[in-house]
This record gives C-alpha cells, structure tokens and sequence, in this order.
C-alpha cells in the first residue's frame, strides 16, 4: 500500500520526535481493524527507535476520531493481523466470540499503547467520540485545539460507556457519571478543567505548539521520561485503576449479552435515530451470519 494511503502515517518532524497520524479524514478517523494494527505497528516502530524520544499522535482531516467504525469493513477477521493477547475464537456464538475480539483490539491494544515506554502526546483537534477516546487516553498528555470536544454517547443505545472504562479516571467519578448519562459534549477547555486535557491552544497553532511542546520533553533524559512515566502508571494501578477497568470490561460485556438476549444486537437500537438504527441492525445481522 503505497504511503499515501496508508490508515496510519509515520513522520520525524523533529529531532526526538515521531509523529504517528491517524490518516482515514474521508471516514473521520473511524478505527477499523485495518487501521488499529497500523497504530500499534507505528508505536512498535516509534518504541523501538533509539532516537525517537517522544510520539505525537495526531489526525488527518477535521476531526480526531469518530470511534469504531460500524461500517462494512469493522468486522473482517482478526486473523493474520500481529495480535497482541492470546484470546482466540473470535467468531464464537453468543458473547464469547465479540468478547474475546474487544480484549484483543480494544483493551488489548490500548493497554500495550498506554505501556509504550516514551511519552505520548495525543494532538485532538475537532471531534472525538466513544472509541475515539480511547486512543487519545492512552496517551501521557493530550493538548487540544480550543475547538475540540469529547463525547461518549454510548448510554444512548444501551451500553455503559465505551470498552476502554478509563472515564472515572480521566474525569473523576460525579464529572464522568453527568457526562454519561446525558451524552454531552465535554468542551477543550472543560476538559482541561477536569485534568484529562493538559493544554489547550488555538487551532491554528495546534500542531506547531504541540510539537514545540515535545521537541521540550525530548530534551529531557530518555530514561528519566521512562522512569517518570512508569512511576506515575504504576501510582495509578496501585490505586486501583487496571482491577476497575477489568471490572468495568465485564459489565461492558453484560451490556452486549443483555441487549443480544433481548433484540437479537448487542445494542439498544431504540436509542439511536432512525437511519442509523437500521444500520445497526444490518451491521450485526451482517457479523453474525459470518459466524
Ligand atoms: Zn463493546
């Protein structure tokens, strides 16, 4: 695939600097399997290189991320991707089969991405919603161009949050509970407020003082970054936070199974408009014929 079609992109803008670009603007950066294993080849590429010290994550076109993608091509097999856990069996009857594929690209991947021993830095600008939140969480810091906001809308049709329950933990617990129940926006600046936005910049300088901001860290000692990244990670489990998002990953699951028990989908479609109910419904009409 030539490099200009490529769902992720790879750039050294800088000295110590890799920029990995989310590159689907023609489907708002929908994550499709495809699109996923670029990602992590791109981070596995970024870890590996001795001269990179710091990865901005961005995207191309007007909006961040628009989540997964539920589109024709969101259910193609996992198999002959470079999968990073051991869950298999992915077209299994009932939940076990749709359970097994999120471990593997959802919180599979996003843990390894949170692990990623360098600093990451999430560039959000425009929109980013339910799936898109996870790739910009799993990053050390996210800046955000002052026009950018944050949504998970996924109470809506049923579903308790999206797979990667880091919204407690990014938002605090009553911010994060209004913020779900009501699937309103979170503005830029908002979110800087509540400690899951770092900085916020006007658009148009978005991309130069993010990476202003990180040829700043690439100065630093590389394994200083590491250690300090790791102590503050692990501050964070020790509190809790991988044991709560396991948990959470299960009553994710029970969401999916009650709503399969009950409409045949693993979702409410009687939360979404019209148009994209039907979606839905063909969608995964679609994913359990291939089963
Ligand atoms: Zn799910």
């Amino acid at each position: 695939m030539a490099e200009a079609e490529a769902s992720v992109l790879y750039a050294v803008p800088a000295p110590g600097v890799a920029r990995v670009t989310l590159n689907r603007p023609q489907r708002k950066n929908a994550q499709n399997v495809e699109l996923l294993y670029a990602l992590d080849a791109a981070f596995q590429r970024a870890a590996r290189d001795p001269a990179v010290k710091v990865v901005i994550l961005d995207a191309a076109g007007d909006t961040f991320s628009s989540g997964h993608d539920l589109s024709a091509d969101a259910d193609s097999p996992l198999e002959g991707f470079n999968l990073v856990g051991l869950w298999a069996d992915f077209q299994a009857p009932g939940q076990e089969g749709q359970m097994g594929r999120e471990w593997e690209i959802y919180l599979g991947l996003c843990e390894r991405w949170r692990s990623l021993p360098k600093p990451t830095i999430a560039q959000v600008q425009g929109k980013c919603i339910a799936g898109g939140l996870m790739l910009a969480w799993v990053c050390d810091l996210i800046v955000a161009g002052e026009t950018a906001s944050f949504q998970d809308p996924v109470v809506a049709f049923g579903i308790c949050g999206a797979e990667y329950f880091m919204h407690p933990f990014e938002l605090g617990a009553r911010r994060a509970k209004d913020w779900l129940f009501t699937s309103d926006w979170l503005s830029a600046e908002e979110a800087r407020q509540v400690g899951m936005v770092s900085r916020v910049f006007p658009d148009a300088e978005l991309a130069a003082e993010t990476l202003s901001l990180a040829q700043r860290i690439a100065q630093k000692p590389l394994f200083a970054l590491k250690m300090a990244k790791e102590a503050i990670n692990q501050s964070q489990d020790a509190a809790g936070r991988r044991t709560a998002l396991l948990q959470s990953f299960s009553i994710h699951q029970l969401c999916h199974s009650h709503w399969r028990s009950i409409h045949g989908v693993p979702v409410d479609p009687s939360g979404l408009p019209p148009k994209l109910r039907e979606g839905i419904y063909d969608y995964f009409r679609k994913v359990e014929d291939g089963r």
